[in-house]
C-alpha cells in the first residue's frame, strides 16, 4: 500500500521502487470542499453551452495529443507499463475525448418529438439536462483511458467532475487534472481528491449527482451501498473473465496472436482482457502451439511490464496453483512464472471449471486454454461465470452469431478489445461486470437526465384533462381511440 508521508501520498515505480512523484491526500472536509467549488465551477461551464465546451475539450484532446511523450513516460514511471502501452492508452483517451465533444450536442441538445394525435394542440420537448457535480473513481491499470471515458463524457454533458484515481496512480490523475486546467483555467470544471478507499467513500456522500466507478466488483457493491444513502445514481464499470472462442473456420495464427495481446497486454491487468480461451476440437491443437511459441517469445521487463498493485501477484500465485493441483497443466509458465514484481507468461490447460483460475479475475498474463466439442459448448462455458464485460470471437461462417449470444457487453469479431477504441460504441457490462455505459451515445446519455416539457399550443378540442370534461366529450375520445388503436394488433 503506498505511503503517506507529511500529508502527502507517495507514489512509487512497481518495477523499480523509485519514487513517481506525491499528491496532496485529500479527506472529508476536502472533498466537501472540492464539491462547493465544483457546484460553481458547473454553473460557469454549463453556461458555455455545447459549443463553449466543445472548443474547450478540443483543445484538451490537442494538448493530449501534442503530449502524448509526456504522458506515456508519468504512465510508464508510475505504473512500469512498457511506454508503447502507455501511448496506445492515451490515444484511445483521445478518441473519446473527441467522440464526446463532437456528439454532445446532437446526442443530449434539445429536440422537438413528433405530435401524439390525442394531444395534438401540444408539442412535445426532450433534452438532458446535467447531472451538475459527477464524481469519477478510477481504477490504476489503465489510469489515463479508464478515467477519461466518463470524464469526458460527463464534461461534454455539462457536467464538472470530480475525479478520485486510484492510490496506485494519483500523479497521473493529477497529471490529467492540470492539463485540462491549462486549457480551462477560469474555474475548477475538473478537479482531483486523492486518498485510499475512504477518499472514495467521502465522494459518493458528498452530494455529488452522479458517481462512475471504475473498479472491483467487490468495491463497486460498497460504491453503491454508500450512493444508496442519497439515492445517488452509479454506473459501474467492474471486473471481467473474458473469453475468446475459436470455431473450426477461424484463422487460427490470427486467433494465437489475439489471445497473446488480448490476455498479456499490459501484463494481463486488463478489465477486458482474455483470460479464458475455448477452441473447438479441430483446431485446437494448432491454437495450443501457435499461442505457447507467441507468448514464448514475450520478455518480462520488456512487453510484460510488472504486476502494478504487490498484493494481486498472490491472487496470480493462487489461481495459478490452484489450477495445476487440480489436475490442470502449464504449458508455458507454470507455478515458476511469478517473479515479484513480475509474472511471466503462462498458459494453461486441462483446466476445471471449478477452478479459480477459470472462475475468479486473474489480472495476470495466464490464458487457460479449454477444448470443446462446438461452438455451441463454448458459449455454454463462456458464459457460466457471473461475469459479463467483453470477450472476442473468431471464425467465418457463424461468428457474428456466437457474439450475439455471448453474455457480455462488448464483443470483437475476430480481434480484440477493438470496442474499446471506438468513441461511437458503448463500453460496459453485464452481471458482476456492472450496468450503465460510458462511451459512445449512451455515455453521453449517463451524464445527464432526460428532461421532458410540453407546450400547449392551442385550445383542446377534446378536453381529457380537466374536471369540465363532459360525458359527450369523454365519448367521443373514447371513439377516437378505439378508431386510432383498434385495428392495430
Ligand atoms: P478497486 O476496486 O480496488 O479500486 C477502484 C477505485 O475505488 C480506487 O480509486 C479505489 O481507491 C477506490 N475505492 C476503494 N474503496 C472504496 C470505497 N469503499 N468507496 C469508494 N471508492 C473506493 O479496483 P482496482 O483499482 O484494483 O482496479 C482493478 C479492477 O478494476 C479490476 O477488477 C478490473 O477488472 C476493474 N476494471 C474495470 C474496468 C471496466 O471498464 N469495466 C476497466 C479497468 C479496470 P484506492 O485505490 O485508493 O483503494
Amino acid at each position: 500500500m503506498p505511503e503517506i508521508e507529511d500529508g502527502l501520498l507517495l507514489s512509487t515505480n512497481p518495477a523499480t521502487g523509485e519514487e513517481a512523484g506525491r499528491v496532496p491526500v485529500a479527506d472529508e472536509k476536502a472533498v466537501a470542499q472540492a464539491v462547493e467549488r465544483a457546484r460553481e465551477a458547473a454553473a460557469w461551464w454549463l453556461g458555455l453551452g455545447y459549443d463553449g465546451r466543445k472548443a474547450r475539450l478540443l483543445r484538451w484532446r490537442s494538448l493530449l495529443v501534442g503530449r502524448i511523450d509526456e504522458l506515456a513516460e508519468v504512465t510508464h514511471r508510475e505504473t512500469g507499463k512498457p511506454t508503447a502501452d502507455a501511448v496506445m492508452e492515451t490515444v484511445a483517451a483521445v478518441e473519446h475525448v473527441d467522440w464526446a465533444a463532437r456528439h454532445a450536442r446532437k446526442v443530449l441538445g434539445p429536440r422537438r418529438t413528433r405530435t401524439r394525435l390525442l394531444l395534438a394542440e401540444h408539442s412535445g420537448h426532450l433534452e438532458y439536462q446535467p447531472y451538475g457535480v459527477v464524481g469519477v473513481i478510477g481504477p490504476w491499470n489503465y489510469p489515463i483511458v479508464t478515467p477519461v471515458g466518463p470524464i469526458s463524457g460527463a464534461l461534454a454533458a455539462g457536467n464538472a467532475v470530480i475525479f478520485k484515481p486510484s492510490e496506485y496512480t494519483p500523479v497521473v490523475g493529477q497529471w490529467l487534472v492540470d492539463t485540462f486546467a491549462e486549457v480551462v483555467p477560469e474555474h475548477p470544471v475538473l478537479q482531483a481528491v486523492h486518498g485510499f478507499g475512504d477518499v472514495g467513500a467521502a465522494l459518493c456522500r458528498s452530494g455529488v449527482g452522479k458517481v462512475a466507478f471504475t473498479g472491483s466488483t467487490a468495491t463497486a457493491k460498497k460504491v453503491m451501498a454508500a450512493c444508496a444513502e442519497n439515492l445517488v445514481p452509479v454506473v459501474i464499470e467492474a471486473g471481467g473473465k473474458d473469453a475468446l472462442i475459436v470455431d473450426a473456420d477461424a484463422d487460427v495464427p490470427a486467433a494465437a496472436e489475439a489471445a497473446v495481446w488480448g490476455g498479456m497486454t499490459n501484463a494481463g491487468q486488463t478489465c477486458i482482457g482474455i483470460e479464458r480461451v475455448y477452441a473447438v476440437a479441430p483446431v485446437y491443437d494448432a491454437l495450443v502451439k501457435e499461442i505457447v511459441a507467441k507468448a514464448g517469445k514475450l520478455r518480462t521487463g520488456e512487453e510484460i511490464g510488472p504486476i502494478t498493485m504487490p498484493r494481486q501477484i498472490d491472487t496470480i500465485r493462487e489461481h495459478i496453483d490452484d489450477a495445476l493441483a487440480r489436475g490442470g497443466t502449464a504449458v508455458l509458465g507454470g507455478a515458476d512464472a511469478v517473479q515479484p514484481p513480475y509474472v511471466a507468461p503462462t498458459v494453461l490447460v486441462d483446466v476445471p471449471a471449478d477452478s479459480t483460475e477459470i472462475r475468479e479475475e486473474t489480472f495476470g498474463p495466464t490464458l487457460t486454454i479449454t477444448r470443446v466439442k462446438d461452438a455451441e459448448e463454448a458459449i455454454r462455458l463462456a458464459n457460466d461465470t457471473p461475469y459479463g464485460l467483453g470477450g472476442a470471437v473468431f471464425g467465418k461462417k457463424n461468428a457474428i452469431r456466437i457474439a450475439r449470444r455471448l453474455r457480455a457487453g462488448m464483443v470483437a469479431v475476430n480481434s480484440t478489445l477493438t470496442f474499446v477504441g471506438m468513441g461511437n460504441l458503448p463500453f460496459g457490462g453485464v452481471g458482476d461486470s456492472g450496468f450503465g455505459r460510458i462511451h459512445g451515445e449512451d455515455g453521453l446519455r449517463e451524464f445527464a437526465r432526460p428532461k421532458a416539457i410540453t407546450v400547449r399550443r392551442g385550445p383542446s378540442v377534446l378536453p381529457s384533462m380537466t374536471f369540465e370534461r363532459t360525458p359527450a366529450q369523454i365519448a367521443t375520445i373514447v371513439k377516437a381511440v378505439r378508431l386510432l388503436y383498434k385495428g392495430r394488433p
